[in-house]
């Protein structure tokens, strides 16, 4: 088995992952709920290892855009499973008998835990897995198995608890490494329907019209990176018009086909940006000059 692992690293590092690791299924199971327990174990009959793998997507610049990084490329579960699906065929054909299911992002598994346990990086205040080359700028790719694989790593090691990515939260929704999501930016920009005014409050303050890297952007561990990102992961963020704002919900998906920000459609993006723009218009109208002129005023962010 110990050949088989070595063989899973070689594949999982030429799918394009920056950091892997083999983490114990009986690590994980007790940790998880019983449902989350029994579709694992109904996905991969006699499940007991979780390959997890990270892949690197751009850094950006700091406070360009108003698109979150992680969005401006690929739809990342599908760019994961196409990464992934070839290693977990390569694996089941050099172990008969063997099951790999790949799995990215909507998988049963604690994912961040599962990547911190089998030594892939540190766990950060901010909830997600930091590597060493990539920081937190990685997706999370899994291959869940009933081969005994050696698992890799062991305790998990915690960030250094700078406490940044707190203080960066606008809404405070970062508490002992856990998110909240009814005020986090994050989750309040995917979210379809109307918001209350304490989250549209938010979602004018943060300045963004899908996402919010604060807690990352701020994060001492993200700094000297080395990894360079996938190429479907590292396009500049689309110019969304007005014009694109108005149209039909799968018109609006078509044109920006396969990017990671239209899985919600249209609604959320329309909200937020007329969200923005009243802020926007606001600004600017509170700032005349003496002489009766308008001058235009720049937020936070220098918009
Ligand atoms: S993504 Fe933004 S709002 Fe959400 S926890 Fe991080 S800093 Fe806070
Ligand atoms: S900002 Fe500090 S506390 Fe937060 S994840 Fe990074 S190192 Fe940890």
């Amino acid at each position: 088995m110990e050949e088989l692992l070595r063989r899973a690293g070689e594949l999982l590092t030429r799918a394009g992952a920056c950091a892997w690791g083999c983490a114990d299924g009986a690590w994980l199971l007790p940790r998880m709920r019983e449902e989350a327990r029994a579709k694992a174990l109904e996905q991969t009959p006699g499940f007991r290892r979780l390959l997890c793998a990270a892949f690197p997507y751009a850094r950006g610049t700091e406070r360009d855009g108003r698109i979150s990084r992680y969005a401006r490329g690929e739809d990342y579960h599908r760019a994961i499973l196409r990464r992934l699906s070839p290693a977990a065929e390569a694996l089941e054909a050099l172990c008969p008998g063997a099951v790999f299911t790949p799995w990215a992002d909507s998988s049963p598994f604690p994912e961040v835990y599962a990547a911190a346990r089998c030594g892939m990086g540190k766990l950060g205040e901010n909830g997600l897995l930091l590597t060493e080359a990539a920081g937190s700028y990685v997706f999370l790719g899994f291959l869940a198995t009933n081969a005994p694989l050696p698992a890799t790593g062991g305790e998990i090691t915690p960030c250094r608890g700078c406490g940044l990515c707190e203080e960066a939260c606008p809404g405070g929704a970062l508490r002992g490494g856990t998110v909240d999501p009814e005020i986090c930016l994050s989750a309040l920009t995917q979210k379809r329907g109307a918001l209350t005014p304490e989250q549209e409050r938010l979602l004018r303050r943060g300045g963004m019209l899908w996402g919010c890297d604060r807690c990352q952007l701020c994060c001492p561990e993200n700094h000297g990176l080395t990894a360079a990102p996938l190429p479907e992961f590292d396009r500049p963020e689309p110019a969304i018009t007005e014009a694109d704002l108005a149209l039909g919900d799968r018109a609006f998906r078509r044109r920006f086909a396969g990017r990671a920000f239209v899985w919600r459609g249209v609604q959320p993006l329309r909200r937020n940006a007329a969200l923005l723009q009243k802020t926007k218009a606001e600004s600017t109208s509170a700032y005349h000059t003496p002489h009766g002129g308008k001058e235009e005023r720049t937020n936070e962010h220098g918009e």
